[in-house]
């Protein structure tokens, strides 16, 4: 079969012809249909090889929609020939105190045991086929558009598990800032808008990409600068914003993030562009709490299924070959890309 492959350390991704797999025991094979690209593969193909730890060559793809074609004994009772499905990414033990709280994200194993998620560690979906390891990483789409579904796994679970845990901060009269209107801030934006009444700052260096935030929901948008606190302040009586989600992680939008968030505020640094918080006493506003979350629960993923398929949550997407997928990774690293690059196999 054809995928897309990161095969060495410093290397770019390449469209290859490997062998088709076949499921061991537990396994559910897909034939896919459609894979998102995210910043993250970006991050992963720029680690050294002391920081990556997953197997090379790496097919990649973690945003996956395939059909269920084949199943090792073991599972075949507990999934439907033929169904669309959504594969959940961070996979776990399933028996850690957090897999047991459905926290599988937060596995205590899974470095451990080398437990990857799928395209980003281990064999994802940027391919004709796909293993997935247990039928519990399988949610149906229904007649959703595996095209715009796809990036639901990660562009909107992440989104929604970061909106969630601040739900309660997000009151009447309160504001919310969304930095990088990408392919997870463009979801975040229409989160926000539907789960809380908070007036939602969108802010990003990309003029076509402030203009999809306006398109998505966003109240005010900026240009991301040191000129967008005193934006921020502005709207916010001087205080700051109840909560900060930074979809970019950089150290410059962690220094202006700091600078938004208000006292007793959320602020949740989801972006993993190296950027560091500084906290200490005078660093950060009083009380305020940093959050580093990462991708969200199986129980979330079902959430956002629903709300997509409700007409709530709508991922623009530019759809791309297989044998395109190279220069589409071009594209987003360039920051070209508006919403999500997804690739149709
Ligand atoms: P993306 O490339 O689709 O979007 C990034 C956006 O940030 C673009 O719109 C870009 O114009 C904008 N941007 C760049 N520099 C900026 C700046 N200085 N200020 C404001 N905006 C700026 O990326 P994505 O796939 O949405 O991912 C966003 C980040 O989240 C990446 O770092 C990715 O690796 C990370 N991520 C984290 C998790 C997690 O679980 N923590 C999950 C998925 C992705
Ligand atoms: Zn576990």
């Amino acid at each position: 079969m054809k995928a897309v492959q990161y095969r060495e350390i410093g290397g770019r991704p390449e469209v290859v012809e490997i062998d088709d797999p076949t499921p061991g025991p537990g396994q559910v094979l897909l034939k896919m249909t459609a894979a998102g690209l995210c910043h993250s593969d970006i991050a992963v193909m720029s680690w050294t090889k002391e920081q990556y730890r997953g197997e090379l060559p790496l097919t990649l793809g973690h945003e996956c929609v395939g059909t269920i074609i084949d199943a090792s004994a073991g599972s075949r009772e507990l999934i439907t020939m033929g169904e669309k499905v959504l594969v959940y990414g961070p996979w776990g033990c399933g028996r850690c105190r957090q897999c047991a709280q459905g926290y599988e994200n937060y596995c205590y194993n899974a470095g451990k045991f080398g437990i990857f998620p799928p395209g980003l560690g281990r064999a994802g979906g940027l391919a004709e086929y796909m293993l997935v390891d247990r039928a519990r990483y399988l949610v149906p789409i229904g007649d959703l558009d595996p095209i715009t579904a796809a990036p639901l796994t990660d562009a909107g679970l992440t989104p929604y598990h970061a909106v969630m845990h601040s739900l309660p901060k997000l009151k009447a009269h309160s504001t919310a800032v969304v930095f990088g209107v990408g392919g997870l801030g463009h979801v975040a934006i229409q989160l926000l808008k539907h789960l809380t009444p908070s007036t939602v700052i969108a802010l990003d260096v990309s003029e076509k990409n402030l203009e999809l935030a306006r398109k998505v929901g966003a109240d005010y948008v900026f240009k991301s600068d040191q000129d967008a606190v005193k934006s921020v302040k502005d709207l916010t009586e001087g205080l700051g914003a109840e909560v900060v989600f930074d979809f970019v992680g950089i150290q410059a939008t962690a220094d202006l993030g700091a600078q938004m968030t208000r006292v007793r505020g959320d602020w949740n640094l989801v972006g993993i562009g190296g950027g560091v918080a500084k906290v200490g006493f005078g660093l950060l506003p009083y009380e305020c709490q940093v959050f580093s979350p990462y991708w969200g629960t199986r129980a979330d993923l079902y959430d956002v299924v629903d709300l997509a398929r409700k007409g709530i949550i709508n991922i623009h997407t530019e759809k791309y070959a297989l044998d395109d997928a190279p220069e589409a990774y071009r594209r987003l690293e360039a920051g070209a890309i508006v919403g999500r690059a997804v690739i149709d196999p």
